[in-house]
């Protein structure tokens, strides 16, 4: 089992940012901003060229969600697909991040 199913099923702790049905939002172990969250759909997908609209619906309808609650206006939503790109769970996850000024173009 993977390590974002082991938080889902209470086996590891997480940092719960938002959890509902389909989603659970947590906290980065590793944060590369002074706001930097997970949002992870439930049922285990690896990346989001495998995943279901409906999985990718859910993740983004809990960004907005998030974001709107906290009043976090602005923030940088990314999705690393593959090694090359920087994935290293293989389950999908948006990551979302805040709280300073982020460099384009991403390194
Ligand atoms: P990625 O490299 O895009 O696959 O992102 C994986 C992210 O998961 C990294 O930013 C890690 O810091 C984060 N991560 C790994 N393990 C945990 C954990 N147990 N709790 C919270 N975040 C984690
Ligand atoms: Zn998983």
């Amino acid at each position: 089992m993977c390590i974002f199913c082991k938080i889902i099923n209470k086996e590891i702790p997480a940092q719960t940012i938002y959890e509902d049905a389909d989603t659970l939002a947590i906290a980065d172990v590793n944060s590369q901003a002074p706001l930097h969250w997970l949002v992870i759909p439930k049922v285990h997908v690896e990346n989001l060229t495998q995943a279901a609209p409906e999985q990718i619906l859910a993740c983004t309808r809990t960004i907005q969600h998030l974001t709107r609650e906290k009043g976090v206006a602005e923030y940088r939503a990314v999705v690393n697909t593959g090694a090359a790109a920087g994935q290293t769970v293989p389950h999908l996850h948006f990551h979302i991040l805040a709280g300073r000024a982020l460099g384009w173009p991403p390194g």
